[in-house]
């Protein structure tokens, strides 16, 4: 078998076989655009499932689906209006745009760091022209990858496309902590679409305008950085590539955490947790590992981020990014929304804390409001620091709204004994760029059989977007009536089967093997007569072995399969 990659034969797979096709081919098509065919689909939605099965299902996450149309507002608050920009440099004779860091990337290691100016200097330096037709290259500047629109007719409401399914939650979060009965941690799943202009999309599923992600938001209690299953998988190993020696290193996830390489368990644990779920798709162990952003490439609010790498045709790629958010998505959601946005952290016991305090300054007070002054200051007394807007305070006594500069309160600390404290939840996120996924899995499955003389994709049974194939040897003498009959007792939304009686068996095989099918059934003569009466054979993908099991029993044997049982213990 050749285990490298012949990526012009699998993208001819993936278009030829219904895996993904460019969008709009008819008109030309778009760059970075593609759509999923029924197979490819398929696959997708079998990697979403499996997605599923460990956050909402084994980890007891919940999930959400929120728009992808958001008003200006919430990507104003996460930064992404001034900052989710990419640096942009035009060729001054064609006109053609480029990025610019892609420009010198041969010339440094993380060209993305570079400032317009560097860059700028970096084209003169390198003598680095446009590749198109060799003019010299403009100035460098800031391109915003986020898709404007407007949200009603006109200009009457400045809306973007998402450009991450991340904020759907974070905006949600009140909604999602009610809804978990004010409880820290609290783990909450989305997959849709993300939108992103992206410069030059020139990597096919890699770099895409519209791409699919998974994201994983969890809330916990900035104090306590641990997960509940981390003792079941601390000692699990794992490729790290730190960013103090930029070498890969094998290591235990603990080993990781008590040297401080990791920052902390929780971290860790999904870490772990993505490398595991990338195994269980079809990821080759060998050819993935996780390598810890430098400190110049860190967002300035990470505590820690590693970014989920595997060896492609491209070399080694970031298919899902795992960070240590701290507080800064919900502090700033909360700044600009004008929203209390924090957990109340309920002590086991209660505590002496020293804490701010408003107090009423009755000397004041009393002269102004005279009667109504006890209930000026009681309700004073009863409001929080956070509530002083501009040096005001504002409050409503008998339907009557009285603003109060501090003139008649003044802030103190006071020691009392509280039974909690009021903390922003640090978010740990695990982000998964699905169409990535899907196209690592299909170069990781990817052989070419010299003996068969085709490509095979070895895809994972659970993930193979057909599980069975079923054929009668011809399509006559009533073979096909058993054969058809079988692939509708098989055939499910679940596991689906496919019906082909055309061509040669070897054909056949030929086709399903070449999609990732695992298991083939065939109804041949034997099943009218002789001592192999009612049976049909099966074949396993991988090895070509061939087994016969009664007719009756196909569905049964595909589930025993698909549950992991393997082919040579039929
Ligand atoms: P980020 O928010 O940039 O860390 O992206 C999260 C994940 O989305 C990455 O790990 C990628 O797998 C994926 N991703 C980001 N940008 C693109 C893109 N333009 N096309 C396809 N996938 C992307």
């Amino acid at each position: 078998m050749a285990e490298k990659t012949d990526v012009n034969e699998l993208m001819s797979i993936c278009k030829r076989r219904g895996f993904i096709w460019p969008s709009f081919e008819l008109y030309g098509g778009v760059a970075g655009m593609y759509d999923y065919g029924p197979t490819g689909f398929s696959l997708r939605n079998n990697i979403v499932e499996v997605w599923r099965d460990i956050y909402k299902g084994r980890e007891g996450f919940v999930e959400i689906d929120s728009e992808t149309v958001n008003p200006r507002e919430v990507f104003k608050a996460s930064g992404h209006v001034d900052e989710f920009a990419d640096l942009i440099t035009y060729c001054t004779k064609c006109q053609a745009p480029f990025r610019a860091d892609h420009m010198v990337k041969d010339f440094y290691d993380n060209a993305d760091v570079l400032t317009p100016k560097q860059l700028e200097d970096a084209f003169v330096e390198h003598k680095i022209v446009c590749p198109e037709c060799g003019g010299k290259l403009g100035p460098v500047e800031e391109f915003n990858l986020m898709f404007k629109t407007t949200i009603g007719p006109g200009s009457a409401r400045i809306g973007y496309l998402r450009p991450e399914t991340a904020q759907g939650i974070f905006v949600n979060y009140l909604n999602l902590y009610r809804y978990n009965r004010e409880k820290l941690p609290l783990g909450v799943i989305q997959t849709g679409r993300g939108y992103r202009n992206e410069i030059a999309p020139r990597q096919g599923m890699i770099r895409m305008r519209e791409f699919n992600m998974m994201e994983v938001e969890l809330f916990v209690d900035p104090e306590d950085k641990d997960w509940v299953r981390y003792p079941e998988i601390e000692n699990e190993s794992i490729t790290l590539v730190p960013n103090t020696t930029c070498e890969p290193a094998v290591m235990t996830i603990k080993e990781a955490v008590d040297n401080g390489i990791i920052a902390n368990k929780v971290l860790a644990y999904f870490v772990n947790t993505t490398k595991n779920f990338l195994i269980r798709l079809g990821i080759d162990p060998a050819r993935l590992r996780f390598r810890q952003h430098l400190k110049d490439e860190m967002a300035h609010y990470a505590a820690d981020c590693w970014d989920a790498e595997v060896l492609l045709s491209y070399g080694w790629t970031e298919i899902t990014g795992i960070a240590d958010r701290g507080c800064w998505d919900l502090s700033r959601h909360a700044q600009f929304s004008g929203t209390d946005l924090t957990h109340f952290k309920k002590f086991d016991e209660p505590r002496e804390m020293e804490i701010d305090k408003i107090k009423a300054k009755h000397k004041a007070l009393g002269p102004k409001f005279k009667g109504k002054a006890k209930d000026i200051a009681a309700a004073m007394e009863s409001m929080s620091p956070s509530d002083i807007k501009d040096g005001k305070l504002t409050l409503s006594i008998d339907g009557e709204e009285i603003v109060l500069t501090d003139e008649f309160f003044e802030v103190s600390k006071v020691k009392e004994k509280v039974s909690g404290e009021r903390v922003i939840p640090h978010v740990i996120e695990p982000s998964h760029g699905l169409d990535r996924i899907f196209y690592s899995l299909l170069e990781h499955a990817y052989c070419y059989d010299e003996e068969k003389g085709y490509a095979v994709l070895r895809l994972k049974p659970e993930v193979a977007p057909i599980k069975v194939g079923v054929f009668p040897l011809m399509e006559k003498d009533g073979l096909d009536d058993v054969a058809k009959e079988i692939y509708q007792k098989v055939h499910s939304h679940r596991v689906e089967a496919y019906y082909d009686g055309a061509g040669t068996i070897g054909k056949r095989y030929a086709r399903m093997d070449e999609i990732g099918t695992p298991w083939c059934i065939t109804v041949d003569y034997e099943y009218f007569e002789g001592g192999d009466k009612g049976t049909v054979t099966i074949r396993d993908r991988d090895s070509s072995q061939q087994k016969r099991i009664p007719a009756e029993k196909c569905s049964e044997v595909i589930d025993s399969l698909l549950s992991g049982k393997p082919f040579s213990e039929l």
